[in-house]
């Protein structure tokens, strides 16, 4: 049984929610972290986890639509939390790429932290070229952090985990030449499997579906050349592990 670590059932355009989650069940990824990006789709996220029961919310801050927010939008996640009280932060980080300017992004992202410590609640990170911002805020971060879409190089990999967070792998990681190097050098006790449905496509244009997360495990299981039945086990218990799963 899987759970996909990080999908965005909101987003879905040419797709039927019901349709999305039905199909995944069928294809044994039975539990479902759906992020919210920006204030503006909690609502959304909040009706979804009360509509599915396998839906597990989180109310965030994408860093890359932190531009237009609201002066109060911090009492509004917290009444997100409080009304949710299953519900993970995020996702909410840093992201260089997309902006070189970080000092709004990190302030934001702080805010985000504090509440996760405050609520106790798990922590759902978008960074993108931001491995010092990140290895500053290490010590700040509640035990139970994942780094999602992780891409990074092998050696900032095994620095996260080795500060206890988990990684969030989905279809991108093995679109990198190095996927191979980087998956071996992972501690897989600290991983889980993600699609960031609709996003990371397999097929260019075409949206990934959450039932396409075992193939996902296959291809991980193949190239870090263990018996695939063997990775299943080891996702199951970092799942029970970190989302509390029993
Ligand atoms: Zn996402």
């Amino acid at each position: 049984m899987y759970t996909d670590s990080h999908i965005h059932l909101q987003d879905y355009k040419t797709h039927n929610i019901k349709n999305v989650v039905t199909n995944a069940i069928k294809n044994n990824v039975v539990h479902f972290i759906n992020p919210s990006a920006h204030p503006s789709d909690w609502e959304t996220v909040a009706a979804l986890a009360a509509q599915y029961p396998e839906v597990t919310p989180a109310f965030g801050v994408h860093p890359w639509y932190i531009a237009d927010m609201a002066p109060d939008w911090r009492q509004k996640l917290e009444f997100y939390l409080e009304q949710n009280p299953v519900a993970y932060v995020g996702e909410c980080g840093v992201d260089r790429l997309k902006n070189p300017d970080t000092a709004a992004q990190i302030d934001i992202f702080k805010r985000h932290i504090e509440l996760a410590q405050q609520y106790q609640r798990p922590l759902i990170i978008h960074a993108v070229k931001a491995d010092s911002e990140m290895s500053e805020l290490f010590p700040v971060l509640p035990p139970r952090t994942v780094f999602h879409s992780f891409t990074g190089s092998a050696e900032w990999g095994k620095n996260i985990q080795k500060h206890g967070f988990y990684i969030g792998l989905n279809f991108s990681i093995l679109r990198k030449k190095n996927a191979a190097e980087i998956l071996n050098a992972l501690d897989l006790n600290r991983i889980l499997l993600e699609t960031d449905g609709p996003y990371q496509n397999i097929e260019r244009g075409v949206e990934t579906l959450p039932q396409n997360l075992p193939t996902l495990a296959q291809k991980i299981a193949e190239l870090r050349e263990i018996p695939y039945a063997e990775l299943a086990q080891i996702i199951a218990a970092n799942q029970t592990e970190f989302l509390g799963e029993k």
